[in-house]
């Protein structure tokens, strides 16, 4: 069982161990998290429309997951592959972000599938005799009463209703929204106060030297997550123009106005991918094809490597403005570690 105590440790000392990372890590990318949507009880969505395969949104994201993981570690050997989940288990999001943030990601890719709210439509499928009875009346108001009813038969149509298949397809990636950076900053700071952490003697003594409510420690963590949103909205970019290249429609890049709690849980630049419609016939049947699932884990493996060749260029032709100025604000901060060479995160697998 892990100790409240020692996992607090475990945190700020992950926290401020990457933090001296952030501006002088040799490789920019060196873990992803790929995170199959839904699982075990929450099935997401459904394919249940007339002609429809009755799918569920959890076995297709897992298919897509399963091939992503693998594409991404043939395509990008260097780069540690973790996935949420490989089997049909459930995990409530805060779980997902857990192993997000747990095995230190610097990016997190939810696959997800798309739908629409379905509208029922009705055929006439036969007709049937109905006995009906015309009334004729005597008297008014209270002294009202029959005066003769007379039988008569009528034919009625038989109806069947049925759920439409939705005519929107396509794909589109979506960001933690801008207003949510609140949350992203707390997922950054883990949402503790300096008060709420314990830090037990024979610890690194330098850790109690961190202030989470100091002012220039907000400001960087906002800064920070200003370039996870900066770095997601890049990624976005390749994803979409890597879904423009195949016959299906490109959607664009959104942000939810609710946010996705999964994405500001995490503590790294986050998107999610709406593979497709699951409530639209042609695809309902991509999702679940071999084919499909393929093309959309070589699409977004193309978009990363292009992401990571991008992260990796700026790296080594010069720091970015933002960095310094992050550097500057963490140094001012008195964080343990900021503006030297040296980073005790582990050093990147050759
Ligand atoms: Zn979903």
């Amino acid at each position: 069982m892990l100790n409240v105590k020692a996992c607090a440790i475990f945190l700020v000392s992950v926290f401020a161990t990457s933090l001296t990372a952030v501006a002088q890590n040799s490789k920019a990318l060196k873990t992803i998290i790929v995170d199959a949507g839904h699982g075990g009880k929450d099935f997401g969505a459904h394919g249940g429309y007339e002609g429809g395969l009755n799918s569920y949104e959890k076995n297709v994201t897992l298919g897509i997951s399963l091939k992503l993981v693998e594409e991404l570690k043939k395509q990008l050997p260097d780069v540690k592959i973790v996935p949420t989940r490989t089997t049909d288990i459930y995990q409530s999001p805060p779980e997902k972000a857990d192993i997000a943030n747990e095995n230190k990601g610097d990016l997190f890719i939810c696959i997800h599938a798309d739908a629409v709210a379905l509208q029922t439509g009705r055929r006439q499928v036969g007709s049937r005799q109905e006995t009906r009875y015309k009334v004729t009346y005597t008297g008014k108001g209270k002294k009202k009463r029959v005066k003769k009813s007379t039988p008569y038969t009528v034919t009625v149509p038989v109806y069947e209703y049925y759920k439409i298949g939705s005519k929107r397809t396509g794909t589109s990636v979506w960001l933690f929204a801008a207003h949510k950076t609140v949350d992203k900053t707390n997922a950054l700071m883990k949402n503790e106060s300096a008060e709420d952490i314990e830090i037990g003697s024979g610890s690194d003594s330098t850790l109690n030297e961190i202030d989470f409510s100091a002012p220039e420690y907000k400001m960087m963590a906002t800064a920070r997550v200003g370039r996870y949103q900066q770095k997601s909205i890049k990624l976005a970019e390749f994803i979409n123009a890597q879904i423009e290249e195949t016959d299906r429609p490109a959607l664009g890049i959104y942000q939810r106005a609710k946010g996705i709690w999964v994405l500001q849980a995490t503590n790294m630049p986050a998107l999610l991918v709406e593979t497709g419609f699951i409530t639209n016939h042609d695809d309902e049947r991509y999702l679940n094809s071999d084919k499909g699932q393929q093309e959309i884990a070589e699409c977004i493996t193309r978009a990363v490597k292009k992401y990571k060749e991008q992260l990796e260029s700026n790296k080594n032709n010069a720091p970015a403005p933002d960095v310094k100025a992050e550097e500057k604000v963490l140094k001012e901060a008195g964080v343990p570690g900021a503006g030297k060479k040296s980073s005790s995160r582990p050093a990147p697998k050759k």
